[in-house]
This record gives structure tokens, sequence and C-alpha cells, in this order.
């Protein structure tokens, strides 16, 4: 380790312990070799906090990256394959909605309640409707089609039509 005479500044490279008294070989100056000096505990502190935030940021930039695909996540899965609209012999105007719900698993599936979302440009829930679909149970890994009369009027702020399954049909085995 390196120690500096503390009065005419001479630096000496020794194996001197910390603790140990040395006598300067040009100015007769004596003094201890200080211990090594302590890392800044604030900074040590401060370098940890960081490598956890960068740790937490990249775990989180993982998970956001690899978020499962509900199509491969949820047994049953649903969706709008078409729509139109129809009028009735008295004049109404009626949003017809079609789509499939397909079981992805190798178990037979009770097939649950649907429920049809309509929303305008913003993203904002015009209607939602509730419907029983026709199909029951589905066998290991076959779909069903649906075909669902809305009853809400026809607007013309209808921008998008989703359609969820509201419960997770319970497999039977
Ligand atoms: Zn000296």
């Amino acid at each position: 380790m390196k120690t500096v005479c503390d009065f005419c500044k001479t630096e000496y490279n020794m194996s001197a312990r910390a603790g140990s008294t040395v006598r300067c070989a040009i100015c007769g100056n004596t003094w201890t070799v200080a211990a090594p000096a302590r890392r800044n505990t604030f900074l040590m502190f401060f370098a940890s906090l960081c490598a956890l935030l960068s740790a937490i940021i990249f775990v989180v930039a993982v998970i956001v990256t690899n978020r499962p695909d509900p199509r491969k996540q949820e047994p049953l899965y649903a969706s709008v394959t078409g729509h139109q609209v129809v009028t009735t012999a008295d004049g109404v105007r009626q949003l017809v909605v079609t789509g499939t719900i397909q079981n992805q698993t190798d178990d037979i599936y009770g097939v649950p309640d649907l429920e049809i979302i309509l929303r305008d440009a913003t993203g904002r829930i015009i209607s939602r409707q509730k419907f029983m679909p026709s199909a029951t149970l589905l066998d290991a890994g076959a779909s069903s089609e649906f075909r669902h009369v809305l009853s809400a009027p026809v607007t013309s702020d209808i921008k998008s039509i989703d359609v969820r399954l509201l419960t997770n049909g319970g497999a039977k085995k």
C-alpha cells in the first residue's frame, strides 16, 4: 500500500500495516499509517439504489414485452368476426354481430355468457349487452359461431365492437 509522509509529502510504497508507525527517510518525521479510506457510505447506498432501480426497470420491461397473449392464456377465446346492419319489416335498424368462440384446451369447456361491448371513437362504452351463445359445451379444440342481434338502436358513433366471455367456463371432464 502507499503511504505519504505528512510533513514533506514523500510517497512510500511499502507493506506497512495500517496503524504501524513509519519514519520518513527524508525528513525524519514519524507518522502512523492510516487504514485504507473507507468508501463513502452515502455513495455506496446511492449506487446500490441505482442498481436496484435499473434492475426493476429491466424486469418491468421484460414483463411488458412478454405480456402473454390472451389468446394463448385463456381456455376459451371469443372474437368478433363480422357485423351488419339489418332493417326489420317495421323499419327498425338492428346491428347483428357474428363471431367465434374457440376452445383452446384439451378439455371440454362449458361456454359462459358473452358480452358485446360497443365503443365510440374515443373508446367510451356506448352499450354493453349480455347474451347466451347457442353452444353450451365446446369439445377440446372446437369452435362455435355465434350471431347476436343487438337490442340497442344502431348509431353512427359505434366505432368498435368487442366481445368478451363473462366467466371462465369450468372444464368438464
Ligand atoms: Zn518526510
